[in-house]
Parts: C-alpha cells; structure tokens; sequence
C-alpha cells in the first residue's frame, strides 16, 4: 500500500483495476446517454436517392441553355417519399418538395420561387446550371462507411445516425453498479431529528446523485456502526453486488479508521491511502476480484472531490467510455483566494464560463454551503500563494448542464 501519493499515481492505481463491463443489447428509445460496445458501419447510402433540396421544379438544364426563359410543359407533382410514374422527356418539368427524389432524366431543379407558372407551363429562368439544388445518393453517407466507434456515448446525433441507418437496437456496455455505503456512529439518516453531536447522512445522498450524474446504477447499503467486524461484512457484500464500492469516513488519521482496516484484511489488494490533495487526502483505494473500493474521505466536501477525481473516471472506464476524464481549461480567475497552497493541490467548487476567454468564480461560502451551483473545480497546485483576480488557474470542466453556467460578469 502506497501512501500520500500524487493524484495523477492514484488514478493511474486506480484505473489499472478497472475494465469495461460486459455489454447488452437495447432499444434505441433507451440508448440516449449509453456508451456503445460495438462499431457500427453504414448499412445503407444516405440519401439512399438523388433528391432535391428545395421545393421546385425538377427538369433537364439543357432545355434552358443559351435562353432568358423557357417554358416548359408540368407532367407531375411529386410528393415527398413518392417516384415519379412517367420519365421526364424533353421540355417538360416535374414539381418536386424539399427531399423528394429527382427524376432519372432530370439535372436540376429551380426553386418555386424562381417559376412562374402559367396553367401546365412553368417558365424557368435560363442558363440552370446542371446539379443545382440536387443532392446526389450518399453524399452525406455512403453505406460501409465507419459511423460510430465503441466507446462513444448515445446522444441526440449518433441516436439521429442509428436510427437513418435502421438500427432499432444497440450494443452497449452495461451500466456500472456502483455500491454507496456510509460509515460513522454519528450518523442521522434524511428523515430522523437532529440530535446533539449528531450528523446528518448527506454524503449518502450526496453519492447517490453523483453516481447517477455519472451514468452508474446505484445501490444503497444501510450506514455503518464504526465497528470493524460489520465494516469487512458489509464491505465484502456490497463487493459482490457492485463494480464498484464507495464508502465514505473511516480512513482518517486518529480516526477509527475501520475502512482501510477492513480493506486491508479483506481486498486482494490496497493501492493506496491519502492523496496529496485538498481536500479529499484520506482517500483508500482497493480492489477484489473484479470490484474497485474506494473509501472517501468523511467530510462531504472531500468525498465528493475524490468523487470527481477518482470514482468518476472508474465510473467512465467501466461503463466503456474512451473519454473518462473531464476536459480542463485554463480560467481567469474572477475572485482571488487568500489561502495559500503550500503542501496538497487544492480544489475549490467554481462556476466557469466563457467570455473574452474562460473565467472562473470560485463558489463562496463553507464546507456544504459552497457545493452549489458549481460546474467546474479549479485546481490551484501544491507550492501557490494566495490567488489574486485575473491569475490564470486549471479548471476541471464538470458535466453538468442544470446550474447556472455563465462565470458572473
Ligand atoms: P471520518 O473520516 O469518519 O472521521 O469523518 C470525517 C468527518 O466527516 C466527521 O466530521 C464526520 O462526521 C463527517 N462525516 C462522515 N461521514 C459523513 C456522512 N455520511 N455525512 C456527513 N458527514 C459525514
Ligand atoms: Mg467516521
């Protein structure tokens, strides 16, 4: 077991235990945010027909060469999704809609707009030149052609890609189970009434939605008495029912510190405890069998940092993505920050944001009071001083669609 080890070591530790689940086959309906298993290839040419671009009129452009106008007699209206019945000879035109087919004889197609139409005649302006608003058969996609690879999640595109390419189902790799359990003799669940010296439970909640956030099942186990034969038991189970085992509290120093007691009497093997971070240090990472552990930090402020820098990428790698880390850019920051960082990288909830540049606006406020309305954690590295506005600090982009995103002015 590594001890106080950089971030970067831990998730390398971590990761290396980690492998995409196995994969299941499911309705398009219920792809949406589902990382595909498999490659998919075009089936078929998209358009699978030449078509027009334009509501107009489909005919010959040699009929209006070296002409100001030529009239020519309307065979047919075609509708969307209908071929024409009889061919296009000389001197006539047929009225096509937007991404109907376009006769075999026909090389372009004037825009209504262009057209006067006089009973059976429509006058087209002259000199059309051939292939105007045609769109020739698979000049989006041709069929065998690569269109999405494993590893890339269902979104509205790929799901628009599928279903033009008639695949009603998916391959895709099953949703990480991940186990949420909760240590601590001081523990209140949601509903009971605070009691003096008690806390309530908010990382099991906490957990709950950040595993969702990032595309796991989760399962919830009861919280734990700080009672180290209960710890191996319920830490063994929950192993064997999940990918993936988060617990929270127990792996502090002075602490009772039954997690990575109970970890290292009942795992293959424990990577790691405490990361030199801030906050978020006493974090222990472990496997058995095909089951990652780690044990978060009990303060819910450092849990749900070890959350987005550990589990979330485990969370990514089991469920098949290719991409498992969140982008980073460099953001001005908007606030100074007057601590200085002189041992542990430290992270701090902000709202980044685009403008003249990525801003970052660290979140105000105490331990809980800060986890709002956050979209990014900006990084400021072990060895800094305090921050001053406009210094330029790493800000770690967090999926999350529903706070507000704009870095306040
Ligand atoms: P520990 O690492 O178990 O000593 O916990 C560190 C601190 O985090 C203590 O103040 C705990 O009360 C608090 N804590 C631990 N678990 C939770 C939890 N599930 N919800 C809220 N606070 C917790
Ligand atoms: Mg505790």
């Amino acid at each position: 077991m590594k001890e106080k080890i950089s971030l970067d070591e831990a998730q390398e530790l971590v990761l290396s235990a980690a492998a995409p689940l196995d994969t299941e086959r499911i309705d398009l309906l219920e792809a949406a945010g589902r990382v595909l298993a498999r490659e998919v290839l075009a089936r078929d040419f998209l358009p699978s027909f030449r078509r027009s671009t334009m509501d107009g009129y489909a005919l010959r452009s040699a009929d209006t060469r070296n002409k100001e106008t030529a009239a020519l007699k309307v065979l047919a209206e075609l509708p969307a999704g209908q071929l024409p019945s009889v061919p296009l000879e000389p001197g006539t035109c047929m009225m096509v809609m937007t991404g109907a087919p376009v006769p075999e004889e026909a090389d372009a197609v004037v825009r209504r707009e262009d057209v006067a139409r006089n009973g059976a005649l429509a006058v087209v302006p002259g000199g059309i030149e051939a292939g105007t608003n045609i769109q020739e058969a698979g000049c989006d996609i041709s069929a065998g052609m690569q269109l999405l690879v494993p590893g890339m999640v269902v979104g509205p595109g790929e799901a628009a890609v599928l279903a033009a390419q008639g695949y009603a189902e998916v391959e895709v790799y099953r949703r990480p189970r991940v186990a949420v359990l909760s240590t601590g003799d001081e523990l209140l669940d949601v509903r009971e009434p605070l009691l003096p010296g008690k806390v309530r439970n908010s990382n099991r909640y906490m957990l709950a939605a950040a595993v969702q956030e990032a595309g796991g099942r989760v399962l919830l186990y009861p919280s734990l008495p700080d009672e180290l034969e209960a710890s191996k038991e319920m830490l063994t189970r929950a192993g064997e029912e999940a990918d993936l085992v988060l617990s929270t509290g127990g792996v502090s120093m002075g602490d009772f510190d039954l997690v990575r007691q109970a970890l290292l009497e009942t795992a293959d093997e424990v990577f790691f405890w405490k990361v030199r971070i801030k906050p978020g240090m006493p974090v222990v990472a472990a496997v058995r069998g095909k089951t990652v552990y780690l044990g978060l930090a009990g303060k819910p402020n450092g849990a749900l940092v070890n959350f987005y820098l550990l589990a979330g990428p485990v969370i990514a790698r089991l469920g098949g993505r290719t991409n498992i880390f969140p982008p980073v850019v460099e953001a001005a920051l908007e606030n100074g920050f007057a601590r200085s960082s002189p041992e542990r990288s430290r992270y701090l909830w902000a709202v980044a944001g685009y403008q003249n540049g990525w801003r970052a606006a660290l979140n105000e406020g105490g331990e809980l009071a800060a986890m709002r309305g956050y979209n990014a954690l900006a990084e400021i590295p072990a060895g800094s001083g305090p921050l001053a506005p406009g210094d330029m600090v790493r800000t770690i982009l967090l999926d999350r669609h529903s706070c507000r995103v704009a870095a306040p002015a």
